[in-house]
């Protein structure tokens, strides 16, 4: 599945500009730095597909990935709560999330990623309740579970499996990753191939 690089088709700033519906989708979503443009390079086995950047909300897109081998789209959306954004923008990309998330017959699954030093904040609750509400299939991806403690890890471990418990979309088993150890990728790959199979 993840054998040959996947490709870059496109990016999307309307719902007019995403592709037909002909392939599984999957989607990443998460908060601006959480570490998803290093996650899906490091899952895609490319570097520099997704574009990793120190600057938060410049992904301002729906990025859209193609597997070269599998019936397989990947859609990275843009990153959300990043204050400094003008309120226009946010409004913009907030429309096309939820126009994306609630009208994609062909979405599989909503990859989201919360920084296991932190737990889930409340923007990405609400990301879960709109989900939740638009009964699309999620699951959460811990991501650079290299930087945290022990300690610190466990307690948001606890807590993200505490915020998902009671929601009717959401996959009980979170993912623990790192990107810069390769944590987590084969797990997560086999869940995806899992996807395209059912
Ligand atoms: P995005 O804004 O969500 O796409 O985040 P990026 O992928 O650009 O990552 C944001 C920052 O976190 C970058 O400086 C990355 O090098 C760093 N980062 C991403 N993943 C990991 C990881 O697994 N471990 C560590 N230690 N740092 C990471």
């Amino acid at each position: 599945l993840f054998a040959r690089p996947f490709l870059f088709i496109k990016g999307c700033v309307r719902l007019a500009d995403l592709p037909p519906m002909d392939r599984v989708e999957i989607a990443f979503a998460g908060r601006s730095n959480v570490g998803k443009s290093s996650l899906i390079n490091a899952l895609c086995g490319t570097s520099g597909l997704a574009r990793t950047s120190n600057t938060p909300g410049r992904t301002q897109e729906l990025n859209i990935f193609e597997s070269q081998s599998e019936n397989l789209r990947i859609v990275d959306m843009p990153g959300y709560g990043y204050a400094k954004a003008p309120e226009p923008k946010v409004k913009a990309w907030t429309a096309l999330i939820h126009q994306y998330l609630t009208g994609r017959a062909t979405l599989r699954r909503v990859y989201v990623l919360v920084d296991s030093r932190h737990g889930p904040k409340d923007n990405d609750l609400s990301v879960m309740n709109e989900l939740d509400r638009a009964a699309v299939s999620y699951q959460v991806v811990l991501t650079k579970i290299d930087k945290p403690s022990a300690r610190e890890l466990e307690t948001n471990i606890a807590r993200t499996v505490a915020s998902i418990a009671k929601r009717p979309a959401a996959h009980p088993d979170v993912i623990l990753t790192s990107s810069e150890k390769g944590e987590g990728l084969t797990q997560l790959r086999t869940e995806i191939a899992l996807l395209l199979e059912s």
